[in-house]
């Protein structure tokens, strides 16, 4: 390796999230609460596994060593088993994860595992079927739960859970959530709600800071776990009594971004340098053939000159993100 991707705060990255689709087949009430919607423009299509081989290998050779796959649903793509593939094959990237609503994983796992996925994070916002029913418009709470069972049994050691919290909603399921990982190698992450640009009074309804979270977990025993170097931004806590972990991220505390490790690319084939930041620079003229590589390091070296030390999220502004599907939560 004889370059690396470093921001003008000496942040240096190492995980690039890879958007491969901004298609969904769920409804989350925060995210896409009327579906996907096709916009009308004509728009090219998703980045190709081509595409995606180039883009990965030129981060690969910048420092980046882990990739998350995520969407929209990434599962949806009809190449999914490829991408991972591809992206564990790339020279350097040792770890290969996914973000999943989970409801193709009973079935197609084991085969995802065989490709190389070495992480899988799905989204599980309750443990009551009704409640996920109604939080995600998709009565699919028995098929992710059982994808999560068979993704334990095919062999992944620890499988994360993301939980966006929400008031008056899923934050009453937390003691069946604690009850659920006693004894499952399950690490839990509660996602503070983030406002987003198309979101209007869900967030005012039902965001929930992290903070009574955190010190209700400290009274109660749990340890905050060290941080190690190419961690996220989660704070994850362990209790003796628990086989499984909770992880806390939020992302309106202070210093929330000086850690940032990551990049992300969208399945447009844009560098975006943060979730909350602007339109995007677009790569993908210069994804088009090995022979670009220089060029499409230069480009990403020189946006990187650009990133701001933080998102604007406490001052109500969420950049140019629609939703989270746009660009890959
Ligand atoms: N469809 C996949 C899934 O749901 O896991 C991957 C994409 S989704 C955008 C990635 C993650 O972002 C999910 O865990 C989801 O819960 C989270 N997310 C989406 N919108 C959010 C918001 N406004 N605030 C916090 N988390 C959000
Ligand atoms: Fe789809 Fe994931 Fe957004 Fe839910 S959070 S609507 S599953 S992209």
């Amino acid at each position: 390796m004889t370059q690396q991707f470093e921001d003008g705060y000496q942040r240096r990255f190492y995980y690039l999230r890879l958007s491969v689709t901004d298609v969904c087949n769920f409804k989350c009430t925060y995210c896409l609460p009327d579906g996907y919607r096709p916009d009308g423009s004509k728009r090219p299509s998703f980045i190709s596994l081509p595409e995606i081989k180039r883009v990965v290998t030129a981060f690969a050779h910048c420092g980046t060593n882990k990739v998350r796959i995520t969407g929209g649903e990434p599962t949806l793509r009809r190449d999914f088993t490829e991408i991972v593939e591809t992206v564990a094959q790339t020279p350097g990237i040792d770890k290969v994860a996914m973000t999943t609503n989970g409801y193709r994983m009973a079935k197609h796992v084991e085969q995802w595992r065989q490709a190389g996925l070495t992480h899988i994070n799905v989204s599980l916002d309750s443990l009551d079927a009704k409640q996920f029913h109604q939080i995600t418009g998709q009565n699919r709470f028995h098929d992710v739960m059982a994808g999560i069972d068979r993704a334990l049994e095919v062999g992944y050691k620890q499988i994360k859970i993301n939980v966006v919290l929400l008031k008056d909603l899923n934050s009453q399921q937390f003691p069946q959530f604690l009850n659920w990982i006693k004894d499952k190698p399950i690490q839990l992450r509660f996602i503070e709600l983030m406002k987003t640009g198309e979101m209007d009074e869900l967030f005012d309804n039902h965001h929930v800071s992290g903070v009574s979270l955190r010190n209700h977990l400290i009274a109660n025993g749990w340890l905050l776990k060290l941080r190690e170097a190419n961690d996220g931004p989660a704070q994850v806590f362990i209790h003796p009594d628990y086989q499984g972990e909770i992880g806390l991220i939020m992302p309106y505390e202070k210093g929330f971004c000086s850690t940032c490790n990551r990049l992300r690319v969208s399945s447009r084939g844009k560098l975006h340098l943060c979730l909350f930041g602007d339109d995007g620079l677009e790569l993908r003229d210069l994804m088009q053939s090995d022979e670009q590589e220089q060029q499409l390091i230069a480009r990403i070296s020189e946006g990187l000159t650009h990133k701001d030390v933080s998102h604007h999220l406490s001052e109500g502004d969420s950049g140019a993100t629609p939703h989270l599907a746009s660009i890959g939560g």
